[in-house]
Parts: structure tokens; C-alpha cells; sequence
């Protein structure tokens, strides 16, 4: 039942600015980006009455940029790309810096919801919405990205990596928003991989959704990352598997180590969209078909 919308306001300040000084006058005031998650929760009657701050005159928030990483880089290759937090799932879907060199949001963005959802729903707001099952944060998690959050008194960074503390708690002060994500150069040749497994291919919230990106040298794992949702209370990072992986050859035994070792990182639940069991299974199997697949060892088992 939706509840008496008298209960609820809603300001439009004129500028970013603005908004976080109307943040910090109003302790408990909350930002509304795109609404996709919020209007959900009010639908559902489960919205906190309260102030909400839009932040659709917040120009500085929008944008996606290719950015150099400091000084040198230019001379060694490609900086990085920010992202401003209003970015929508359409834009980052038609962002050639992203499809082209940071290819898993794109195809997060295009898996996510409708195109409706992708029109107003904004990068900004997956992440600060905090579900374990978002598309996005396990690709911002293997691309190492930082958050730039801004409040009135001031801006800082954190890496994404450190941002989700617990079921829906963050590293967000009160007054502060997600301002830009910034993902750093990366140099070599990575092999990207990313799946999403939902009851069907659109309009599904994920019951295992993964990424991984490789660097291989020969037959031999130079490097890895690796990130899932939906298998614990927040996007995970699998940081012991990948130290499983890194420095050796990506044959069966490796990899049987590897899938071992992920089953102790993950702690998936039985809930309304899927069971423990079966994202366990799942897990594996994707991280299976994403090493398999970055083999050039024809005789390992699919
Ligand atoms: C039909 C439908 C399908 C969907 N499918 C998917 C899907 O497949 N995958 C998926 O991951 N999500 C999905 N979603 C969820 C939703 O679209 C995303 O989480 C979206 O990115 C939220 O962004 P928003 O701008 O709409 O956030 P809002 O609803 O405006 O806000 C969400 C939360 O983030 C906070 N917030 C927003 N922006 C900021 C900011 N810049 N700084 C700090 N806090 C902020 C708000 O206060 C609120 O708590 C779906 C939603 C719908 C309605």
C-alpha cells in the first residue's frame, strides 16, 4: 500500500551546492537520483518518511570522462575513466571510453532492468542503494575503482573495495553523496569476463552475478580479479582465490583449487529468488567457464 506521500518531501535545489548544503541543514535528509529504487520502496509502503534531495540540477555529477592517472601515465598509455554518480545505465551502455576499455559496466548496465530502468536508473544510485545483488559493484570491484564522495564541508576518496561494510552499511557519512567513480589505467592485456544469472535474461534481479578479469602470460595466470554478488551481505571481492590462481599455470588442478577455495569465500542464503545450494553450484560453475575459457589447454573439462 503506498503510503500518505504527506509524510514525504521532496526538494529540487538549482545546484550541487546547493543540494549538500540542504543535506547538511537536514540531518536524515536522504539524495533521490533516478528514483528506480526509491519510487520501488515507496510503492511497497517501505519507504522512511522523511526529506528527499533530487539531485537533477547537480550538473558536476554528470559526465564520463577519460581522465589521465597522474603524472607519466599519458607516456606509458591510456589514464582512466571517471564517471560521474547521475551516469544512467543508458549512457554508460553508449560510452565508447567504457565499452572499448572497461567492457563488463557496459554489459552490467545493459542486463540491468528495461530500458526505462537504464533511462533514469544512475550508477550513483546502485551503489549507494547497497543491495548484495546489484550488477554494477562486482565489476567496479574488479576494475579496483575508487568513489569520490562530496559533502558541504568537503571531498575525499575512498576505494570501492572498502566501501561496503556490512548488509547496507557503507562507508557514507551522513550529508555526503557519491559524486564521480573513478576507474584506474589499466596496462596488458586483460581478458574480461562477466555473467549474470537471473530466473530470465531481463528484468531479473541476480541469483549469482560474477566477474573476473584475467592476465595471463603463456599458459600462466600473471594476474586476476574476481568478484561476485548476490552469494554474500555485500558485493564480494574473492581476493583468496585469486592468490590461488596468480603465478600458475591454468590447468585442471589449478582450477579445481580455485573453485575449493571459493566455495570457503562465498556465504550464500536460501531466499525468495534462489538457494544456497544452487548459488554455491552456480558460483563454481562460472568461475570455471571464466577460467576455461581464458585457457588455451583444449583438454580441460567445460
Ligand atoms: C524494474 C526495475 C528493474 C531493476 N533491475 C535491476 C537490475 O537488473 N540490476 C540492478 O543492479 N538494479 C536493478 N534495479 C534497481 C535500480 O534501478 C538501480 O539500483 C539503480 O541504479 C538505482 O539508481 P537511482 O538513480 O534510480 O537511485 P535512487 O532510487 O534515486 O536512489 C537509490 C538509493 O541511493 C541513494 N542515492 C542515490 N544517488 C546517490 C548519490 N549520488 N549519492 C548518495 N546516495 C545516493 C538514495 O538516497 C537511495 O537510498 C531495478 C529497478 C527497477 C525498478
Amino acid at each position: 500500500m503506498i503510503p500518505l506521500l504527506d509524510n514525504y518531501e521532496l526538494v529540487t535545489p538549482a545546484s550541487l551546492h546547493e543540494a549538500l548544503d540542504d543535506l547538511a541543514r537536514h540531518p536524515g535528509a536522504r539524495p533521490f537520483a533516478g528514483g528506480t529504487d526509491l519510487m520501488v520502496a515507496l510503492e511497497a509502503g517501505h519507504l522512511p518518511p522523511g526529506r528527499y534531495v533530487s539531485l537533477q540540477h547537480c550538473r558536476e555529477l554528470l559526465g564520463i570522462q577519460e581522465t589521465p592517472d597522474g603524472p607519466g601515465r599519458r607516456s606509458l598509455g591510456e589514464g582512466g575513466v571517471t564517471i560521474g554518480a547521475l551516469s544512467t545505465y543508458t549512457e554508460i551502455r553508449n560510452s565508447a571510453p567504457l565499452a572499448r576499455r572497461y567492457p563488463m559496466l557496459a554489459m552490467a548496465a545493459s542486463e540491468t532492468g528495461g530500458l526505462a530502468t537504464q533511462n533514469r536508473g544512475t550508477i550513483g544510485g546502485n551503489i549507494a542503494n547497497a543491495s548484495p545483488a546489484a550488477d554494477t559493484p562486482p565489476a567496479l570491484l574488479v576494475y579496483d575503482a575508487e568513489l569520490e564522495l562530496m559533502s558541504s564541508s568537503g571531498t575525499r576518496r575512498v576505494p570501492y573495495a572498502a566501501f561496503h561494510q556490512g548488509y547496507k552499511k557503507m562507508d557514507l557519512a551522513p550529508g555526503e553523496v557519491v559524486a564521480r567513480v573513478h576507474l584506474p589505467a589499466r596496462d596488458g592485456q586483460w581478458g574480461d569476463y562477466y555473467r549474470k544469472v537471473g530466473t530470465r535474461r531481463a528484468q531479473a534481479i541476480s541469483k549469482v552475478c560474477f566477474a573476473g578479469s584475467i592476465l595471463m602470460a603463456g599458459d600462466t595466470v600473471q594476474d586476476v580479479r574476481i568478484a561476485l554478488g548476490s552469494v554474500a551481505p555485500t558485493v564480494i571481492r574473492a581476493r583468496r582465490t585469486e592468490d590461488v590462481l596468480r603465478g600458475k599455470p591454468l590447468d585442471e588442478a589449478t582450477i579445481a583449487s580455485a573453485e575449493r577455495m571459493l566455495a570457503t569465500e562465498i556465504a550464500p542464503i536460501d531466499d525468495i529468488r534462489s538457494t544456497a545450494r544452487y548459488r554455491a553450484r552456480v558460483a563454481a560453475n562460472l568461475l570455471r567457464e571464466f577460467l576455461v575459457g581464458s585457457s588455451s589447454d583444449s583438454s580441460l573439462v567445460r
